[in-house]
């Protein structure tokens, strides 16, 4: 009996359709070279065989985490595959057209990637500079009181740097903008996503616009109490009146990252430079910096950091402290 339903599949050809559990699906992402949105994941196939995913259909992102969050068995049809970036094997492209379902069962069950294993520190602190550290577990054993405002490509950015511990040794880890002010001493968080640096032969790790931060259990094999000293330098206390602020508030798009350069505040709506959406104010993430004259015994200039002017309110009439 040929019901148009039967018909339908027999013009889908096997090597159209591929099962498998998702996982790693990405942020949703602006690809660098034609500027089409895409997010990627990682299709197991098998007990232990993964594919590298590139789905260029933004409207799958919430059913791709869907199915990794519900270790769902799917079906993928329609699909291109590419010759892996590593020359081995190959990936699955998914567009508009390709269709993922989730299915009964799989003869193979849900195994994470290899390379989701959590890195001890240690491990971390033997890679080249430059690699991605998919995660790292490990204890915040001290914050610095300060943060550094740097210029990156044309635009301030702050930094806050920190060190994590776990039961093999330490690292320095580089804070940046979102996850500034949120790592408490003392307790331990599960860091994805990081990239190794090199400065002055010592490894450090840094977060990146994909790193997130959870909050987990005390590691085993841990004393109680934290053992670290890390010499910052003098803190240096300046009391004064405030005479003069002077506040830049710059604008980075929420979905594509970019700075704004004419930003018109009192409209309601402002179109991206890069990836040209229209968008409502709020989807503008603002970073703001403040130059303060003090008036003590001697006139001083100060530059305070976004995350201290945000803190603070800008109420800072009482006592800045700074290092030097
Ligand atoms: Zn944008």
């Amino acid at each position: 009996m040929a019901s148009p339903v039967k018909q339908a599949k027999i013009q889908v050809k096997d090597d159209e359709t591929i099962f498998g559990y998702i996982h790693h699906v990405s942020d949703c992402k602006v690809s660098s070279v034609k500027r089409i949105k895409l997010f990627n994941a990682v299709l197991q196939t098998n007990r232990e065989d993964f594919k590298n995913m590139a789905v260029f259909a933004p409207e799958m992102h919430t059913a791709f985490m869907q199915a990794e969050k519900n270790r769902s068995p799917v079906k993928v049809k329609n699909f291109t595959k590419r010759i892996s970036a590593q020359g081995e094997g190959f990936e699955v492209y998914c567009g508009k057209e390709t269709q993922v379902s989730v299915v009964e069962r799989l003869p193979f069950c849900f195994k994470e990637p290899p390379e989701k294993a959590v890195l001890s520190i240690n491990e971390v602190k033997a890679m080249a500079p430059k690699q991605q550290v998919r995660a790292v577990v490990g204890r915040v054993i001290h914050v610095s009181d300060v943060t550094e405002t740097v210029e990156c490509r044309g635009s301030c950015m702050e930094t806050q740097a920190c060190y994590i511990e776990d039961s093999g040794g330490n690292i320095k880890l580089q804070l940046w903008d979102k996850l500034i002010g949120r790592v408490v001493v003392g307790q331990t968080y599960k860091w994805s996503n990081l990239s190794t640096r090199m400065f002055g032969g010592k490894l450090y790790v840094t977060t990146t616009r994909h790193s997130e931060i959870e909050l987990m259990d005390p590691l085993p094999g841990l004393k109680k109490e934290i053992d670290f000293h890390n010499d910052e330098g003098e803190v240096k206390i300046i009391e004064g009146k405030i005479t003069s602020v002077e506040v830049v508030v710059s604008r980075r798009c929420c979905r594509c990252q970019a700075w704004q350069e004419e930003f018109e505040a009192k409209a309601k709506f402002h179109r991206c430079v890069r990836c040209k959406r229209l968008q409502v104010l709020q989807m503008y993430e603002s970073t703001v910096s403040a130059s303060l004259t003090l008036s003590g015994k001697s006139e001083e200039e100060l530059m305070v950091p976004n995350t201290v002017v945000k803190r603070y309110d800008l109420y800072m009439y009482v006592i800045v402290i700074i290092i030097v």
